[in-house]
């Protein structure tokens, strides 16, 4: 799979196909499979950690190229991302689209844009992400724009672990739909089956 991996001159219309990106996320081990427990308390036979697919360039290459070949014709001019998931493939879409690329970062709990960042109106807007859950940070990021008066032209992520249900107010594209499986301790059938439930060690995107 590593060979002929889809470059920004690649103007294929198809999407990646859900087996082989999920491949990839085996692969990578940001999709373990098992018994989890998710920091919501409810167990799941499955536990996502993007960041570490994003690690290895190619595959970052491959799933923001398909983001930014998604939009390319929206004459994107600022991408912009929520910190801290959102600034790696944020950058790397921004790279591609040749536009500014920027990120907003939460103070006493705000999303705002800092650094000097800014967003002049009427500048055409791609907010990146990396996994949308319940597309908090998202619609902070999408506020941030739309204050600055810039044009929200589009929603790009990598992941939409919502089951299709956020939906934003501008075109919006994920590479892959990964619906979370997750069940109450008492109800959880793996517990039935007396498997050991496992803790992950660092917060995921739960
Ligand atoms: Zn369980």
């Amino acid at each position: 799979m590593d060979e002929n991996l889809p470059g920004t001159n690649d103007h294929r219309t198809l999407k990646l196909p859900k087996e082989q990106v999920l491949e990839i996320f085996r692969e990578t081990r940001a999709l373990l499979e098992g018994h989890y427990q998710l920091t919501s308390g409810l167990h799941s036979p499955q536990y996502f950690q993007c960041a570490r697919v994003l690690q290895f360039p190619k595959y970052l290459h491959l799933f923001a190229g398909e983001i930014a070949k998604h939009f390319e014709l929206s004459e994107i001019e600022v991408v912009i991302s929520p910190a801290i998931g959102g600034v790696v493939v944020g950058t790397e879409v921004g790279r591609m689209l040749r536009a500014r690329t920027v990120f907003a970062e939460r103070k006493d709990g705000k999303m705002e844009l800092r650094r000097g960042f800014e967003i002049r109106p009427g500048e055409r807007i791609l907010v990146v992400e990396d996994v949308v859950t319940t597309g908090g940070s998202v619609f902070e990021v999408v506020d941030i724009a739309k204050n600055a008066k810039g044009v929200l032209a589009g929603v790009g992520y990598i992941v939409d672990r919502s089951k299709g249900k956020i939906k934003f107010d501008a075109k919006h594209f994920s590479v892959l739909q990964l619906d979370v499986v997750a069940y109450k301790p008492e109800e959880c059938p793996l517990c039935a089956q007396g498997l050991e439930v496992i803790k992950p060690g660092s917060r995921g995107n739960y």
